[in-house]
């Protein structure tokens, strides 16, 4: 099982590979499991005596929100809002405290993270894989139709509804919150040390069980092979990562990436490769690293001084090349062997 869980991180984690999960022997007893969902690959990895039973919670809360929240499940509370015709639908508290979370995220990123930019998504052709390059025309009709602010949410009842031409998912934030819901129910079960690795986003839940930091890799955009240019050292935080070499397709020698400008409705090109974000709230990690990807450098760093409260660091990787980390990563931030020449930029607030 060992041999087979390096050769999956090797090859399968998009953005964060843990670079000490298959380094030597487990001296405290761990479950590893791993579960297709959310249109990623994730493994679990929990230590202790609760390792079965939070295995096996974890697992069940992963295929509960993913039902809850896929886009393109007919059975699924999203796409139900998605087709409700502008009336009110019911929510589950799960769905609702994601949405009302994430449209605070969305006003406090004055919008350039805005779920309702799946019309975007689809209009480019991400969910089915029919990829196109829509008109003018067509944009600006798309891009008339992405505003949060349409979005209505009526906690007290738990209902929401949308404007009829109007659509959102949850894609930006779904693995953040996952991360952070799976890490509250493993503490409760009395789990002191896991590693929850969901595509890009990495959540860990305390330290190593040796006591150390996790050593989580940040993969060079640029490498055709996954390989990591750096390493941040976390505890009992989220690692989360958007890039433009995630999920794209390529049309006239140019890349067209998942992540949308909500002004544009069009692939965002704000010159960087990917953002990383790191924090204690998975959730915010993950809002984060789609709207800072959609700023760009100047405008995510001048985000990061504006927002202490929010409780973030962040990696840029511009396209060219060269990266800029917040304050606070300035001594758990290394770069990797073969990368030691690249030129990073610590920004103080
Ligand atoms: P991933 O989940 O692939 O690691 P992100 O967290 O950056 O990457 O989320 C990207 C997803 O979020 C897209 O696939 C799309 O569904 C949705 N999305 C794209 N652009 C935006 C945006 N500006 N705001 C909110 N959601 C977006
Ligand atoms: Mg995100």
């Amino acid at each position: 099982m060992k041999g087979r869980l390096c050769l999956l991180l090797a090859g399968l984690l998009a953005a964060g590979a843990v670079l000490t999960g298959c380094a030597g022997a487990k001296s405290a007893s761990s479950e590893s499991s791993q579960v297709f969902a959310m249109d990623t690959v994730m493994l679990l990895t929990v230590y202790g005596d609760q390792a079965k039973e939070g295995i096996d919670q974890a697992t069940q809360t992963i295929q509960k929100l993913e039902k809850l929240w896929s886009a393109t499940d007919e059975t699924s509370e999203i796409w139900t809002l998605n087709h409700s015709e502008g009336d009110w639908v019911d929510l589950s508290p799960e769905t609702e405290q994601v949405l009302s979370r994430s449209l605070e995220l969305c006003a406090l990123t004055g919008g350039a993270l805005d779920l309702t930019a799946y019309s975007a998504v689809q209009a480019w052709g991400f969910p089915t894989g029919e990829y196109r390059v829509p008109g003018a025309e067509e944009l600006a009709q798309v891009a008339a139709s992405i505003d949060y602010t349409q979005v209505e949410l009526n906690e007290q009842a738990s209902q929401a509804r949308l404007p009829e031409n109007m659509s959102l998912d949850l894609g930006a934030v779904a693995k953040g919150r996952l991360g952070e819901v799976l890490s509250q129910q493993l503490k409760e079960l009395g789990v002191t040390s896991a590693l929850l690795e969901l595509g890009g986003n990495v959540q860990t839940v305390g330290a190593k069980p040796d006591g150390s930091k996790w050593r989580v890799g940040i993969q060079d955009p640029a490498s055709q092979e996954g390989g990591y240019l750096g390493v941040v050292q976390v505890a009992d935080q989220a690692v989360v990562t958007s890039g433009d070499y995630q999920r794209y397709f390529e049309q006239d020698g140019q890349r067209y990436c998942h992540i949308m400008d909500p002004d544009t409705a069009s692939p965002a090109q704000s010159g960087v490769d990917s953002v990383t974000v790191i924090g204690s709230d998975g959730t915010v990690c993950d809002a984060l690293s789609t709207a800072l990807f959609v700023m760009g450098e100047e405008k995510g760093i001048q985000f990061w001084k504006d927002h202490p409260e929010l409780n973030f660091e962040a990696i840029f990787i511009a396209q060219d090349g060269t990266l800029a980390v917040t304050a606070g990563l300035a001594d758990n931030f290394t770069l990797a062997d073969g990368y030691q020449n690249r030129e990073v930029t610590v920004m103080e607030r």
